[in-house]
């Protein structure tokens, strides 16, 4: 278990109080909040020493990503379909294994053919973020950049968090 992961475990119950704080929030606000934090954050933090969104998540592929990638890589299409893919219960074409296939040393082997699932993600700079909480919290034990923005979002925001005097 990471550092991360151990010290979420400790903050669950602080962080169900800071999802009901949020609510009571101007939701354009929180969007400021987090986005300056985004800019700040996310360069700070090597992803290639992390890799945990390729090792966990769900990755939606749309057929002309597929298209593009499976002849970046000169295989027939058929053939890319049946050794990467897979259908969803919703019908959605998913990346059948989980680490991702294209996670090598931690780096994206495919980078410039990445779906847009692996582009968006942390999508902090996604609008709306209060409405976003569960998929927030989901990940954020496995994200770093996560864990940071909803840490300093707290102290931005004046939270009494359970360590504050
Ligand atoms: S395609 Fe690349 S960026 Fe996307 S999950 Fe796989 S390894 Fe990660
Ligand atoms: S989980 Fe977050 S910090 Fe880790 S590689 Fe993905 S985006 Fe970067």
């Amino acid at each position: 278990m990471d550092a991360i992961t151990r010290i979420a475990e400790d903050k669950l119950a602080e962080n169900d109080r800071f999802r009901l704080f949020l609510g009571e929030r101007n939701s354009s606000q929180i969007d400021e909040w987090v986005s300056k934090l985004d800019q700040e954050i996310t360069p700070k933090i090597d992803c290639t020493a992390c890799g945990n969104c390729c090792k966990s998540l769900m990755i939606v592929v749309k057929d002309e990503e597929a298209n593009l990638l499976s002849d970046h890589l000169q295989q027939k299409r058929e053939n890319f379909d049946q050794q990467y893919l897979e259908k969803g219960s919703n019908g959605m074409m998913l990346i059948n294994q989980i680490p991702c296939h294209f996670l090598a040393d931690n780096k994206c082997t495919v980078y410039d053919y990445r779906f847009a699932g692996c582009r968006e993600f942390p999508a902090l700079h996604i609008p709306d973020f209060k409405n976003r909480l569960f998929t927030i919290f989901m990940h954020y034990d496995r994200c770093p950049i996560i864990f940071n923005v909803v840490e300093k979002l707290k102290l931005a925001m004046g939270f009494e968090t359970d360590g504050s005097e």
